[in-house]
């Protein structure tokens, strides 16, 4: 392993003075991602800036009803805390999807979100892989890709993002707080991931010198009927072949009066279902409306050799979900001759 210095911020601008002061410098949170990839020699940062003593390990209700989680909160905290399962179930559920107990004792709220691509060839310093070595080429492309993208990908790059947390952040319109030398800032969850495109060394929208100091979850999808479920090899320990997080609020009427859809393990980021959600919003809350809506999101799947078993299983998922959110389709009423 590449020697490595470390330092300790006390506050945030340290650690923001520390990661602006050397281009190698890395954000240590709980060192679960980290710390494997130094050990594989993927990621050689020159410093390590230590976060876990920052003040930002709390859940707090901010005055406008919003939610929001610092970075260092860990993922087994976040994923029990009560204004989380009571109004934000779907974010309950992907935290205590993911990982073990053991990993999610130790992950972070900003470490979960910013860890890498479990693809094979990333991995693995002898195989080409635009994303750690850019220009070396995709040797996923043409080799194992059974786990790989099937919406978004690039000619560069066919990985996907492993967060289950980040999908059901994007459904539910969260928000990603940073602070950097040019000050604090926040973007929209579903904005912080990016796709590969020409840079795929790039998982994220997050600048030089910024860290993640937390998310905030939104009044207006507070308590609203939200689920998250994830299509895995084994019941645990085991990351997402597809996943689906979902909010839906219906009508007196029975139709969608709000809907947030996001897919997991699609994609180099969490993929939020756009056109679906155009098409749900004031349609009848039925399979049928679901299927509709997300067989038109998954048009633009662009399944690879291996890979297309994903697209059925996202599509039936999704439905599921959707259709357990919803609330029961009262049978028609018969007239009889008394009524
Ligand atoms: C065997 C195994 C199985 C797993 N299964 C799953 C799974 O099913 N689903 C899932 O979602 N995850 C899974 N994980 C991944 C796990 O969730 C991540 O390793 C963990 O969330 C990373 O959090 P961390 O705090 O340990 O991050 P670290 O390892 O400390 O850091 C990860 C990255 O984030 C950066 N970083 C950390 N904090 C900040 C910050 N505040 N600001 C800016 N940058 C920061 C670091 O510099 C680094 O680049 C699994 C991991 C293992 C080892």
């Amino acid at each position: 392993m590449k020697p490595f210095g470390y330092v300790r911020a006390a506050t945030v601008e340290e650690a923001a003075e520390a990661l602006a002061a050397r281009p190698g410098a890395r954000c240590l949170g709980g060192g679960t991602n980290l710390v494997d990839l130094m050990k594989l020699g993927v990621e050689r940062p020159d410093v390590l800036v230590d976060v876990g003593r920052l003040p930002l390990d709390t859940v707090e209700e901010l005055p406008d009803g919003s939610v929001r989680a610092g970075a260092t909160v860990r993922n087994s905290d976040l994923a029990a805390h009560p204004l989380v399962r009571d109004r934000y179930p779907a974010l309950s559920q992907a935290l205590l999807a993911g990982a073990s107990g053991q990993l999610r004792n130790a992950a972070t709220t900003g470490g979960n979100l910013l860890q890498r691509t479990r693809c094979p060839h990333f991995q693995d310093l002898s195989k080409p892989c635009n994303k750690r070595a850019p220009g070396s080429g995709c040797g996923a492309r043409e080799g194992t890709h059974r786990d790989h993208a099937v919406l978004g990908h690039s000619e560069h790059c066919i990985a996907t993002h492993p967060s289950d947390m980040a999908v059901a952040l994007a459904a539910l319109d969260a928000r990603v707080e940073l602070y950097g030398g040019q000050g604090a800032r926040a973007v929209p969850a579903d904005r912080f991931h990016r796709l590969p495109g020409d840079h795929p060394e790039r998982d994220t929208v997050i600048r030089p010198g910024e860290l993640i100091t937390g998310v905030v979850l939104p009044a207006a999808t507070a308590a609203l009927p939200s689920a998250y479920r994830k299509a895995r090899d084994r019941a645990s320990y085991a990351f997402a072949l597809a996943s689906v997080a979902a909010v839906l609020d219906t009508a007196d009427d029975g139709t969608v009066a709000h809907v947030g859809l996001a897919f997991g393990a699609l994609a180099h980021k969490p993929w939020r279902a756009e056109r679906a959600e155009t098409a749900l919003r004031g349609a009848p809350a039925t399979p049928d409306s679901f299927a509709r809506a997300v067989d038109l999101e998954l048009e633009a799947a662009r399944p690879l050799r291996d890979n297309g078993y994903k697209v059925p299983l996202a599509r039936n998922l999704a439905v599921d979900v959707l259709t357990r959110l919803a609330p029961p389709v009262r049978p028609a009423r018969h007239l009889t001759e008394d009524s």
